[in-house]
């Protein structure tokens, strides 16, 4: 350790996981693949691969419990890891869960918050095996690492896309970073006023979106049956363009995606309308949509092309032509990462 002292904002997530897993490399042949994916990729036998993701949420940095109901919270924490194994074709098959609580909770509340993981774990037929519990001096610590499996030549990584494939994703976008725009706005009407009622009314699909996200892995069933194993896949939880970048940079390859074509339901535009924000912008860089972003080959478009979930947004280039948005007037914006701003 030298004595200088780097303030952890001047990296972001991503450099700080780049400068703190530099040094270690792969020793073991089992260890397909590390670092870098939504998930890692496990080689024990013959046709299968066993597939590990972990994600961890923390109270007042990934929710807020005076708007998030504890049931919602563990439904949604082992949604997004569910994510992540969906985001690599595969099929998730156990969690453990590991809690850090401190005195503040009641029986009855962990409970709840057990409620909401039993409602996950039966919806996406996962089993719960195991995990730890430990006491917290400040706040909910929830971590959840899920196992999954896939084919040996079904598997979708970050760094596969070719040039001429087809950019889809899953579902619209933008949702559940307006549904949070609209939890902390009536969170601070009522610091503000106490006896004021929130104004809640006609928010309801963005504020599920936000609270109770899905994993989509009924996307998965059905690519499965149609064969279509797309060429790249990550799940976005950071925002479109973040997420798009990944692929991009991965799998060094360029990307226009079309403004026109972004979905967005009539409920984020009108709330980003109302709050004075551009909805495309929010479709960009709004996280925890938790949809599936994919490139597939053209062959494989006739396939899906009547599809009501799955919209085509884009298509990948050469990396020279640039990893660009051409918005509705015609121009075009290189695409932004946000990436993660917690500290
Ligand atoms: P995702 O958004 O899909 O959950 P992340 O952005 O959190 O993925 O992580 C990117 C990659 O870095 C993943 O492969 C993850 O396993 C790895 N990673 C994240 N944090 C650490 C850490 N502290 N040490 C080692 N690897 C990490
Ligand atoms: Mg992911």
């Amino acid at each position: 350790m030298s004595g200088t002292r780097t303030e952890l904002s001047t990296l972001g997530e991503f450099g700080l996981i780049d400068r703190i897993t530099r040094n270690f490399s792969i020793h073991n042949p089992e260890s397909v693949k590390g670092i870098g994916d939504d998930a890692a990729v496990i080689d024990t036998n013959a046709d299968t691969y066993t597939l590990i993701s972990t994600d961890m949420l923390l109270e007042g940095i990934h929710f807020d419990l005076s708007y998030m109901p504890l049931q919602h919270l563990g439904y949604k924490a082992v949604a997004v890891n569910v994510s992540d194994i969906a985001a690599m074709y595969g099929i998730p098959k156990q969690i453990t869960i590991s809690l850090a609580l401190s005195n503040r909770f009641s029986v009855e509340s962990v409970e709840g918050l057990y409620e909401g993981i039993l409602a996950a774990c039966e919806e996406y037929n996962v089993d719960l095996v195991g995990g730890d519990t430990t006491a917290s001096r400040s706040g909910l610590v929830i971590s959840v690492s899920v196992l999954g499996i896939t084919e040996k030549n079904k598997i979708a990584y970050r760094n596969t896309a070719q040039p001429n494939d087809i950019v889809c994703v899953s579902g619209d976008l933008g949702g559940a970073y307006m549904g949070l725009q609209i939890l902390e706005r009536e969170k601070q009407a009522f610091l503000q006023s106490p006896d004021m009622q929130p104004e809640l009314e006609g928010k309801e699909y963005i504020l599920q979106r936000q609270l109770r996200p899905i994993a989509r892995m009924d996307i998965i069933h059905e690519l499965r049956e149609l064969n279509i194993v797309p060429t790249s896949m990550i799940d976005i939880s950071d925002g479109l363009a973040s997420d798009m970048l990944h692929i991009c940079r991965q799998s060094g390859v360029g990307v226009a995606l079309f403004e026109e074509h972004l979905p967005i339901d009539a409920q984020t535009y009108d709330t980003a309308v109302e709050m004075h924000l551009d909805p495309s912008t929010c479709a960009l860089n709004g996280g925890e949509d938790y949809e599936l972003l994919f490139t597939i080959r053209q062959e494989d478009f006739e396939k899906v092309k009547n599809h009501a979930d799955i919209f085509f947004i884009g298509y990948i280039h050469e990396a020279a032509k640039g990893t660009d948005l051409v918005t509705k007037a015609g121009s075009r914006i290189p695409l932004q990462a946000q990436g993660w701003v917690h500290f």
